[in-house]
């Protein structure tokens, strides 16, 4: 799954490393392995390999993690794949997204 990359730009994922305590449990929770942390701060490695699952945000203590999760193509599709059914977001109907 590494090797498979969200649009490029478009993540909603945002890091405020001031708020940050270095704990690592972003690093340990993350499927993408998108953070590192070194000397009690985070970072992130490749932005672009969010999927925007929002396991980041949702264990981080100190809330220094934003992200719009279980929305738009990438949702759809891990849930697709979790149900066995066709994907489908909310881009505009006419579209094939996903
Ligand atoms: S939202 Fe999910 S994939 Fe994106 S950085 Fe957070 S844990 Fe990783
Ligand atoms: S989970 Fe939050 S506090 Fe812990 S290293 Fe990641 S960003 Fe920093």
């Amino acid at each position: 799954m590494q090797k498979f990359r969200y649009l490029k730009g478009v993540t909603t994922l945002n890091l405020n490393a001031e708020v940050c305590t270095g704990c690592g449990t972003c690093e340990i929770v993350c499927p993408r392995r998108i953070f590192t942390v070194s000397e009690k701060k985070a970072a992130i490695i490749d932005r672009d390999l969010c999927i925007e699952c929002g396991a980041c945000s949702q264990n981080c203590p100190v809330a220094a993690i934003k992200v719009d999760a279980g929305v738009g193509c990438a949702s759809a599709i891990i849930y697709s794949w979790l149900t066995g059914n066709e994907p489908s977001c909310d881009c505009d109907s006419g579209s094939s997204c996903c």
